[in-house]
């Protein structure tokens, strides 16, 4: 017999291969894939009531015939149908109704038995069951598997119901349990307390009880865990073990970068430099995460990286989502090293480049984007590669094969969620074996990093710079807008700027793009026309966006309306105020990036919501973004909100492959996961002994792309 793993549903009994299709619809191929399609919930179909004992308000579970059924549209609302049904048992009878299903009466008959599990309601003197979800089950007798029990609930192939799916994963388990063999060891499960894989499978589908349900729960989750964190942790070693540059760190350039700065650094910035400095000294690559709220300066910290591996004689690569954030980080990092030495004269060659003279080490800083004319990037490449520029600040330009590197010393990757999981490998490439600082704005739980992140060491800076006042965060309704332009028009005549943002959905971009004009326009002529106004949209090139930013950035523009090209990393102190139309339309993290782009001063900074939000989820993230302003704060609550599946999207492939398990509910779990996930690669990185050959092979079905990490060295 086929082992349970590739054998073709088709061949399951009941099943057949027209069948099979609708099963390959919801990622169901072998039997195995069956066995791991979990419920998607459980009914308590423990007790049963009897119909006369139930009483209105309560969700109960019944059984009865089918008395009498009929439809009718409703006469009130056009469009509306409604369904009833009569339903009875020994004790008494109950009136069913459902809304908007005409086809439900064709779906059962008078003198079915249903099973019935909804909300008891009270309708004038009598009690119905408003919307029960319901099964047909067989007069038999065969109802094992549906009542007297917790019953399970599937996301199901067309054409099947509940009661077929439950007796199809019977059979399989029946069928080839026997033959499963369990990926985790006995080891390891013991010291787990987890039960077996057969055990926990059978649970799942058909738990005795709240407990082997509960039981199953966890060791399945635990297998989700431990799968996903087998290729981190391995990535993890791996590079442990891989020769890099072992850079030195104790630079006087560093030292006086550190002084030369108009500020001093915080503690969390601190922290975080000792912590980069020791991973570049030693002779391993360096795979850091920079986590760090809005505002709380980790450019600096880069740059402090940056100036290490230069000083030591490497180049360094500093990357940026877009070219208005390259251009703004090379404006600011090379006016912060320009301020090193400054007995030394500087020498200007060309508008964009500055070099530093200091102990035979120049610090030459060069822009490369997209947009720069094709003469100065041939220029810029040929420097690159022959090694006159060492600090290198760009965009994905950087990643094109054209850009060479004479001796890629360091990588840092700023707001790395903004790019793909393949340009963020791309860029270490250029490289012998760079070490890489990758920087992010999305604060998330410790733990919920590491197992997004579980091959990178941590870093995070949980304060912001002192002086920052907490932006005051208001909600307004399209009919107090006035009061929101007053509040701008105020912050105005005291000399500060304001911008105004727009949301662009991809579903109605050119509508949307549309908006944002048409407001520009109108609030030119009329409400701001004393002020100087600039639109800045993803339509226009690169190029012109970053010439407004710079206006804007110099205050030769008061307002900056904008769609949310702005979200990312923009740094202009004087800009004391946001409004943000249709504010419901935007994620709460996103709402708290464009929110940082205020409150950068010392001065009083204002954020405005404009809102007709009238879902609860909408009302939700607004309410949030008043009440809290600590990104890992709102992290938490955007969490709750979604869900962990919604809050990473699709960014994050990763945790699409958890089915079962939460990281948000699981966190201990996930840990010891992780830990005998290390413990494993350490005894037997490679997975070749006889006890984990099973596990390699789950582990490369799932993760194909780590094959070459198992065998490679
Ligand atoms: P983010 O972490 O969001 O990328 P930035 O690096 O852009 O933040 O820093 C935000 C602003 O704070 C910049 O203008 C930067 O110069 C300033 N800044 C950074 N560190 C400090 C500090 N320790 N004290 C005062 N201002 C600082
Ligand atoms: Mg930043």
């Amino acid at each position: 017999m086929t082992k349970p793993r590739y054998a073709p549903i088709q061949y399951l009994k009941g099943v057949g291969p027209k069948r099979s299709l609708a099963f390959e619809k919801l990622g169901i191929f072998t039997v195995e894939d069956l066995l791991y399609h979990f419920p998607r919930r459980y009914e308590d179909r423990t007790n049963l009531s009897p119909i006369n004992k139930l009483e209105a308000g309560q969700a109960r579970a019944v059984k009865g015939e089918v008395l009498a059924k009929g439809g009718h549209r409703s006469w009130r609302r056009k469009g509306f149908s409604i369904t009833e049904a009569v339903v009875g048992d020994a004790s008494g009878k109950i009136t069913c109704v459902w809304f908007n299903q005409p086809y439900l009466q064709n779906y059962f008959q008078v003198g079915d038995s249903l099973v019935l599990f909804g909300k008891v309601e009270r309708y004038g003197k009598n009690l119905q069951l408003s919307s029960p979800e319901f099964e047909i089950i067989g007069k038999d007798g065969d109802d094992a598997l549906d009542i007297g029990r917790l019953a399970s609930v599937y996301s199901l192939p067309e054409g099947l119901t509940q009661r077929n799916f439950r007796r199809l994963v019977n059979s399989a388990l029946n069928e080839y349990l026997p033959q499963i063999s369990d990926c985790l060891e006995f080891g390891l499960r013991s010291r787990n307390k987890l039960v077996n894989l057969a055990q926990a499978l059978r649970s799942i589908h058909f738990p005795q009880g709240p407990e082997a349900q509960d039981q199953a729960y966890i060791r399945l989750s635990f297998e989700e865990f431990f799968l996903f964190q087998l290729p981190l942790a391995l990535r993890k070693l791996k590079k442990k073990e891989k020769a890099g540059i072992a850079h030195k760190v104790e630079s006087p350039l560093l030292e006086d970068f550190i002084s030369g700065l108009p500020f001093e650094l915080t503690a969390g910035q601190k922290k975080a430099i000792e912590e980069i400095k020791a991973d570049m000294a030693c002779p391993r690559s360096m795979q850091r995460l920079l986590q760090g709220d809005v505002g709380s300066g980790k450019t600096v910290v880069a740059a402090a990286a940056a100036v290490i591996a230069v000083s030591g004689g490497y180049q360094a690569a500093f990357m940026a989502p877009t070219e208005i954030l390259a251009g703004q980080h090379f404006e600011k990092i090379k006016n912060q090293i320009s301020k090193i030495n400054p007995s030394v004269p500087l020498r200007v060659d060309g508008e964009h480049s500055r070099t530093v003279k200091y102990q035979n080490r120049e610090i030459k800083i060069e822009l490369l984007t997209g947009s720069i004319d094709k003469k100065s990037k041939m220029v810029k490449l040929r420097q690159i590669k022959n090694g006159e520029i060492n600090l290198i600040i760009g965009t994905h330009a950087l990643l094109e094969e054209k850009a060479e590197f004479k001796n890629l010393g360091l990588v840092v990757i700023d707001e790395q969620h903004k790019f793909g999981v393949g340009q963020r490998a791309l860029l270490p490439q250029k490289g012998p074996n760079p070490d890489i600082l990758i920087m992010t704005a999305t604060p998330i739980p410790r733990t919920l990093a590491i197992t997004l992140y579980g091959d990178l060491d941590i870093s995070v800076i949980r304060e912001l710079p002192p002086g920052r006042m907490p932006v005051e965060t208001k909600c307004l309704e399209e009919k107090e807008r006035r009061q929101a332009y007053e509040i701008v028009k105020g912050q105005l005549r005291q000399g500060r700027q304001a911008y105004i943002i727009y949301p662009v959905i991809e579903e109605s971009y050119a509508l949307d793009i549309a908006g944002a004009k048409k407001m520009y326009d109108a609030l030119k002529k009329d409400e701001f026309r004393e002020f100087k106004l600039g639109l800045v949209h993803g339509k226009l090139a690169q190029a012109e966006q970053a010439r407004l930013m710079r206006k804007f950035n110099d205050r030769e523009l008061d307002v900056l309306i904008s769609t949310t090209v702005l979200e990312v990393g923009i740094d202009v102190a004087n800009a004391a105020c946001m409004v943000i139309e249709h504010a419901e339309r935007f994620g709460l993290a996103q709402l708290h990036q464009l929110r940082g782009r205020v409150g950068r001063g010392h001065e009083q900074s204002y954020c405005i919501l404009l809102s007709g939000a009238r879902t609860p989820g909408a009302q939700a993230r607004l309410a949030a973004m008043v009440k809290y302003s600590d990104g890992f704060r709102i992290a938490e609550e955007d969490l709750k909100i979604r869900g962990p599946g919604e809050f990473f999207g699709e960014r994050q492939h990763g945790l699409s492959e958890l089915k079962i398990a939460n990281p948000l509910t699981q966190m201990q779990l996930l840990k010891r996961a992780r830990e005998e996930a290390i413990r494993l690669l350490n005894v037997d990185p490679r997975l070749e002994e006889r006890p984990h050959r099973l596990l390699k092979e789950k582990l490369l079905q799932r993760f194909p792309e780590y094959e070459e990490l198992m065998v490679v060295g």
